[in-house]
């Protein structure tokens, strides 16, 4: 046992809740969920409960602008099986998850949303997929989205479509971000640096034994997306760009295009010159112009793209930064 972090932990109540890692860790980013926290809260223990394993619940506020952060408070006071940390902004979602499975001392972790658009109830069959199949991963895979409008279902499914094409890592489509974790696979998790994190690439990344868990995912139970469609593009980007090389190649592909189209124009310059046409007309001129300008200008926005992140990949700044803690604890180390 290592010495207690805070004077908290020492309490008899709480020494052996605290004390000794749990088999199940459960780990909940949330933005500004005060409305429907605590009916997560009732249905997650009670799901955790049913398992017979003993856990904890890990929740994350991540700059949330309600009162989030008090309802939180309040819960872990009331339930000393929860644990809540505070981040001193908003860092988005994935980091959020970062910052709880940094925490998280399960044997196994669960990643859910706190909105109950992923089923609490699941875990029960999720542990059992993982015992059953010696998984290192088992991941829910959504069959229906009830609730979301036909634009976010048509792009989800255009964009994980086109991100398996692109990426040389096999990213399951239609797989969000409600997964279950072996404690190994959270430690070589927690030891990938990267700043743009994509997890459900990062997880794929990782290989191992990973099974997919079939579920329905339900509408939002109270409050709003964290991620309204310009936050969706930048997610996107981050999983296109950390994955594959493919959109620099397309720059390649269009020089080599605008190479060929070079050439033809040439062949008939020198013919026209030869045969002594005239050449007419500055429309043709100021397509070719236009064109060239915007393969060029798309090529250099990609490179742009890259260099950007690489710029701050560099930086190596902290993921993100704990304000307040509900009771601390040693982070678990990489293996
Ligand atoms: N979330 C977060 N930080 C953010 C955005 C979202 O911690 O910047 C949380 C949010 O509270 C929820 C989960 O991440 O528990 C998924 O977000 P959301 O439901 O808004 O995304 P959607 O389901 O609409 O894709
Ligand atoms: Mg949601």
């Amino acid at each position: 046992m290592t010495a207690p972090l805070h004077p908290e932990m020492t309490r008899p109540d709480a020494a052996s809740a605290l004390d000794e890692a749990p088999d199940l860790s459960i780990v909940v980013p949330c933005l500004n969920e005060a409305e429907g926290l605590d009916a997560f809260l009732a249905r997650m223990v009670a799901a955790a409960e049913a398992t017979a394993l003993s856990f904890e619940i890990v929740l994350i506020d991540d700059g949330s602008t309600d009162t989030t952060w008090s309802v939180m408070m309040s819960a872990c006071a009331a339930d000393r099986r929860l644990r809540a940390m505070r981040l001193s902004r908003n860092f988005g979602h994935q980091r959020a998850l970062s910052a709880g499975l940094a925490q998280a001392l399960g044997k196994a972790v669960l990643q859910i949303d706190a909105d109950l658009q992923d089923p609490p109830e699941a875990l029960t069959p999720m542990l059992d997929l993982m015992r059953a199949t010696q998984a290192d991963v088992v991941y829910g895979r959504r069959l229906r989205r009830a609730g979301e409008g036909w634009f976010k279902r048509a792009s989800a499914g255009l964009f994980y479509r086109v991100l398996r094409w692109l990426s040389d890592t096999d990213i399951p489509a239609d797989t969000g971000d409600f997964r279950l974790l072996s404690a190994v696979t959270v430690a070589r998790l927690n030891a990938m640096p990267e700043q743009h994190r994509y997890l459900r690439g990062m997880v794929a990344w990782l290989g191992g034994k990973q099974v997919a868990y079939d579920y329905h995912r339900a509408p939002r139970a109270a409050g709003q997306t964290g991620y309204p469609l310009r936050r969706m593009m930048g997610f996107a980007a981050d999983a296109i760009t950390g994955f594959s090389m493919a959109p620099l190649r397309l720059c390649l592909g269009l020089a080599g295009l605008s190479v060929g189209i070079a050439l033809g124009l040439l062949v008939y310059v020198v013919v026209s010159a030869v045969t002594g046409t005239a050449v007419r007309g500055w429309a043709s001129l100021v397509i070719i112009f236009l064109f060239f300008q915007s393969v060029q200008l798309l090529c250099l926005g990609l490179v742009g793209e890259y260099l950007g992140r690489l710029f701050m990949e560099q930086k190596r700044r902290p993921l993100y930064i704990i304000a307040e803690q509900s009771h601390p604890r040693e982070t678990k180390k990489a293996p």
